[in-house]
């Protein structure tokens, strides 16, 4: 089999307070002609790095420190790389939406790349409508008329992946192509590449940070940490068996479909950043991991096999009892209360949207007629693909979107007609936890001021009485006091999605609604955010209804689920019934397009069109 990409000991290097520091530390691997690799690994691991050195483009601070890169057997230059982009080395990047021009149709945007990769001028028509067809596009002719803002996610990504595979290149790198995609549209394109992939035999990088699509797609796959590739091996064998400890963990950290559930082991700490990995000397994992010892400070690990075609860098402590090592698992316990009156209820609440411009006399029913009832200390998901009317529920829920239709009511008043000192107190009682962190916390403000916001409304709130308040709130979701002083810039991920939480949980509510707040997260930092909810509802028996289009999330934290599709609840019961026995076809086309968990199952399979 010809080997079409490789990389040994690659090293790339960036100054750090006069340190050199490896942002990539002798990478090695290699990719044959047909052939899929999958570099998987959280924010920061190198991923992304692999590809800009394939692009020829690093920054102007970084270095080429060491090793080569052989395409073809030939050693690759930054130029060589550079003249190769779209003909022989293509990329299908993360954000469809924003990667295609907006103000150009998507006619335009194909024959501008055709003329780019020296197809004949009067050849461009035959030739793009012959490659939006082979990613299954409908009526290309009228596709190609359209512009980005008319197309939807999944569209936009087919068109990136035709685009790339029209030069007919002999590698492509993927880089996280469904991380912004519904689960859905994630199975189609993942089938959608696979198929032209295989067809073209062409060799593939897929980068992405998840482990469990990873083993289903891929032939082999990298497992990245800091810079280092701590793992390698056949995809299904990792994801089965996965032996360095990092692997292990973030396959623990992700929230299984079937079988028991246990709370999941969340990783200490966070991955280094640059400082952090000036000052370290040996295994950049050791800070982290839960099977360190002294020898592991010290010496830098190295891909060592472990089985046939399968290596792991660590320095050997953790290799012969791996299962042993692995943290006990502890059984999930969620509670699942209906009892006494319910906290918030619709009662055939409806919300309809009217056209404007040219859309004028159109109306768009963005959440048909549904009635539900929240308890106290209950624990509810609503899941659904984008445009199934699960947001404009949840703001309905805290007050942000109103009803146009039907009746909401808290702790039994009727919204409409509370009083302003009971529309006060429905604001207090339920409170939303907004999805993009960065968009919600003010970055102006420290996170003191962050999370008593709300106390600038009351005159007489002294400075020990604000600093009191934030410490009881950096307590009850897990932040250090230390903390407080900062501005939300100087904090990671998970810190400001929790410190997003701490704002909601200031007024004392008894319901929170959050909104997609995990899905931006790594996997470590996700479960550390689930098991925070799941803590805040166990000891201050506060209510969550979690919105989400990851049915993995939902299953782990919600004991009840509601299943919602172009504005209507499709299907609703407890979450286990729902799952292992649904009832409704598109119930269970969610679910066959998430990649299961056992690493034989077959992905992604032909779902039932509904
Ligand atoms: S070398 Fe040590 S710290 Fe690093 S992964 Fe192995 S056991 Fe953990």
């Amino acid at each position: 089999m010809t080997t079409v990409l490789e990389f040994n000991n690659v090293s790339v290097n960036v100054r750090v307070s006069g340190k050199e520091v490896a942002l990539l530390r002798n990478v090695t691997f290699s990719v044959a002609q047909g052939k899929i690799l999958g570099l998987v690994g959280e924010s920061g691991a190198g991923k992304s790095m692999v590809g800009r050195v394939l692009s020829g483009m690093l920054p102007s601070n970084l270095r080429f420190a060491g090793g080569e890169v052989r395409f073809h057997g030939e050693t690759l230059t930054g130029r060589a790389a550079r003249s190769y982009l779209g003909r022989r080395i293509a990329f299908i990047p993360q954000e469809p939406l924003s990667a295609l021009n907006p103000v150009l149709t998507v006619r335009q945007q194909m024959f501008e790349h055709l003329k780019h990769l020296g197809v004949a001028r009067r050849d461009w028509q035959a030739y793009s409508v012959a490659r939006l067809n082979e990613v299954g596009l409908p009526d290309p002719e009228n596709m190609l008329q359209r512009y980005p803002h008319q197309l939807s996610g999944g569209q936009c990504q087919r068109i990136l992946i035709a685009m790339a595979f029209s030069g007919d290149p002999e590698l492509i790198v993927a880089d996280e192509p469904t991380t912004a995609l519904d689960v859905v549209t994630q199975a189609q394109i993942i089938r959608v590449l696979r198929e032209v992939q295989r067809r073209h035999n062409t060799a593939v990088i897929l980068v992405t940070h998840d482990l469990r699509m990873a083993a289903h797609v891929c032939d082999e796959v990298a497992v990245m940490y800091a810079g280092d590739v701590v793992e390698r091996g056949p995809a299904r064998e990792v994801l089965a068996s996965p032996f360095h400890p990092y692997a292990w963990s973030l396959k623990n950290a992700t929230p299984g479909l079937e079988g028991p559930q246990y709370v999941l082991p969340a990783l200490a700490d966070l991955m280094p950043g640059l400082k952090d990995m000036a000052e370290l000397e040996g295994c950049r994992f050791a800070r982290r991991c839960p099977t360190r010892d002294d020898v592991c400070a010290r010496t830098v690990p190295k891909l060592e096999p472990v089985a046939h075609g399968h290596y792991v860098a660590c320095a050997g402590a953790c290799r012969s009892d791996v299962g042993q090592r692995q943290p006990e698992p502890h059984v999930l316990l969620k509670t699942a209360s209906t009892a006494g009156r319910p906290l918030l209820e619709f009662r055939d609440v409806a919300r309809v949207y009217h056209g404007q411009g040219r859309a004028k006399g159109r109306e768009f029913h963005a959440l048909r007629p549904l009635s539900l009832a929240i308890y106290p200390g209950e624990l509810v998901g609503i899941v659904g693909e984008s445009g199934s009317g699960k947001s404009t529920a949840a703001r309905i829920m805290v007050g942000l979107v109103e009803a146009s239709a039907g009746d909401v009511r808290v702790n039994g008043v009727s919204r409409r007609d509370a009083n302003s000192a009971e529309q006060a107190e429905m604001r207090r009682l339920v409170q939303m936890v907004f999805q993009d962190p960065d968009s919600a916390l003010n970055p102006r403000r420290t996170v003191e001021r962050l999370v008593t916001q709300v106390l600038d409304l009351q005159p007489d709130v002294t400075p020990e009485t604000r600093r009191e308040v934030a410490e009881r709130l950096m307590g009850q979701v897990g932040i250090a006091k230390d903390a407080l002083n900062r501005f939300s810039s100087q904090l990671s991920g998970g810190q400001k999605q929790r410190v997003n939480i701490a704002r909601a949980l200031c007024v004392t509510p008894q319901l929170l609604v959050a909104d997609e707040i995990v899905s931006g997260l790594d996997v470590s930092v996700q479960a550390l955010i689930m098991n925070l909810l799941l803590t805040l509802n166990r000891e201050l028996g506060i209510a969550v209804v979690l919105i989400s289009h990851d049915l993995s999330v939902i299953r782990y934290l919600c004991t009840r689920v509601l299943v919602m599709r172009e504005g209507y609840v499709v299907e609703q019961g407890d979450t286990e019934s729902v799952f292992s026995h649904p009832q409704h076809p598109y119930t269970r086309t969610l679910l066959a397009s998430v990649p299961p968990d056992d690493a034989n199952a077959v992905w992604p399979r032909e779902v039932e069109v509904v």
